[in-house]
């Protein structure tokens, strides 16, 4: 079965029937906010749209929830990750080492700077398996970015050894992990910065796309509020060249607005993704990927192994529940990576993922009702 005739037979089911599990929540996070509604016209009276007070107030309480001192908003989780390695001051032929496996704006961010991406596989966390790292060292690595993927942690603790035997700097990649975090240390707190994406489809999200960095750097916090600016120290003065890459202080009303309800969401996803491991483990043909005890894991994604994935994967869509392959194609082997020369089974990790992942509906606005159908359609299936 083809991966296309997949997508093609969602589509008309999409037209055929009601759908039954949504995959994307969007229009019940924003069904009731009045509130919301109410602040934003108050503030377009105000005319603050760029670097506005709303904004600062936004950067200040994301980076009380997350454990830094500084927090710098910007225009996409991709230049979140651009902007500090950036700071880092990656230049074009710098090797920068990060997942096979993670969401192309990783790897763009790194190529835009004219870097090298080199990939390191991932293990059954789909976070990158940190004892491969040290081999991929060279006297080019310049910086690494490991991805928190699905809200699962990498292993910062072992991560941050090595990287500091080599002097070599960290980015996260925390765009999918708001509040994951190992020994109660958050994500994007485990290095000199962490990248976070304001995307609709992250746990925090903003109404269209947005990104924020933390680092407790005094230096590079001033930095990169240059970079996003133009380089900008005032209206008259430019320190260096830098890029238009604020966040929208409109768009930092809405965070604002959904910024208390940030606990709540991830634990939310926490009890459903609970939820489904209990429903889902006493199946022969599902496997759960690992829950180490001192990680918590926020889950943007609830991904499981499944035996006859594609199979199942027609069968949960025919039953109107919109389940996802994240991803069915590694980053390595796509062909905007051809340049790098690898070939089928450099990742063999991440090629067995791509073959038996599946990705469920796990967020906050699920229902009981729909779990428990979700559960049961899996159930069905394999018996
Ligand atoms: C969403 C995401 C990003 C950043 O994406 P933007 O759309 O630019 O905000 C980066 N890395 C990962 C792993 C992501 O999921």
């Amino acid at each position: 079965m083809s991966f296309f005739l997949i997508l093609k037979e969602w589509t008309i089911l999409i037209w055929h029937n009601k759908l039954k599990v949504r995959y994307s929540y969007l229009s019940q996070q924003f069904s009731n906010c009045d509130d919301l509604w109410k602040n934003l016209k108050q503030f377009v009276k105000t005319g603050d749209f760029t670097l506005g007070k709303e904004l600062f107030k936004f950067e200040k309480s994301f980076s009380k929830l997350i454990g830094t001192k500084y927090a710098v908003g910007v225009n996409s989780g991709t230049d979140a990750i651009k902007l500090s390695l950036k700071v880092i001051g990656i230049r074009p032929g710098d090797e920068v080492i990060t997942a096979a496996n993670t969401f192309v704006a990783t790897v763009g961010a790194i190529c835009e700077l004219g870097a090298i991406p080199i990939f390191v596989d991932c293990d059954d966390s789909f976070c990158m398996d940190v004892n491969l790292v040290e081999k991929k060292i060279t006297k080019k690595t310049k910086a690494i970015v490991p991805v928190h993927f699905t809200g699962y942690m990498t292993n910062m603790i072992k991560l941050n050894k090595i990287a500091k035997k080599y002097k070599i700097p960290i980015v996260e990649d925390a765009c999918q992990s708001i509040l994951a975090s190992i020994n109660n240390k958050n994500s994007g707190t485990w290095s000199d910065f962490g990248a976070f994406s304001l995307h609709p489809l992250k746990n925090i999200n903003v109404w269209s796309d947005g990104g924020i960095i933390v680092t407790s750097n005094k230096k590079h916090y001033e930095h990169l509020k240059l970079l996003r600016n133009h380089g900008l120290v005032d209206r008259d003065n430019v320190k260096i060249t830098g890029y238009n890459s604020r966040l929208d202080t409109l768009q930092a009303v809405v965070g604002n607005w959904l910024i208390p309800s940030a606990k709540k969401i991830a634990n939310k996803r926490i009890e459903n993704a609970n939820f489904f491991d209990k429903g889902l483990k006493n199946i022969e043909e599902i496997s759960i990927p690992p829950r180490l005890k001192n990680y918590k894991i926020v889950y943007h994604l609830y991904i499981v192994f499944a035996k006859k994935r594609d199979e199942l994967l027609k069968y949960c869509l025919k039953k109107g529940i919109e389940a996802k392959i994240h991803y069915p194609i590694p980053m390595y082997r796509q062909p905007a990576m051809k340049f790098l020369k690898h070939k089928m089974g450099d990742f063999p990790v991440s090629d067995r993922h791509a073959k038996s992942i599946i990705s469920f509906p796990c967020d906050q606005h699920l229902s009981k009702k729909q779990m428990n159908y979700i559960v049961k359609c899996v159930t069905d299936f394999y018996s």
